[in-house]
């Protein structure tokens, strides 16, 4: 299978797209949403850091040429607790 490669919008790293969170103005509604959608993207480490900055600095509105609702960086935020905690719990050695 070929590797799609991304950039942070935040960092400028790049890295395979699954390693991103995605971010899509969709095509017709001009909606902001995440990982779903077709249209315009913008993709960003799933780090606190990286999204700390491209919303200080409102890299993912001006990537996306839209205004970016507070929801958006409130679900990345809490995906970000999401993701770290079952890594936490997936430790082989426990609960045998
Ligand atoms: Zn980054």
């Amino acid at each position: 299978m070929k590797t799609n490669y991304r950039r942070c919008i935040s960092c400028r790293k790049v890295g395979a797209k699954e390693s991103f969170w995605r971010i899509v103005r969709v095509y017709l509604s001009r909606e902001v949403q995440l990982e779903k959608g077709m249209g315009r993207s913008a993709y960003i480490c799933r780090s606190a850091e990286c999204l700390r900055v491209a919303r200080q600095k409102n890299k993912l509105g001006r990537s996306l040429k839209a205004t970016v609702p507070e929801h958006i960086y409130q679900s990345l935020s809490l995906a970000d607790v999401l993701t770290i905690l079952p890594r936490a719990r997936r430790d082989p050695r426990s609960g045998s």
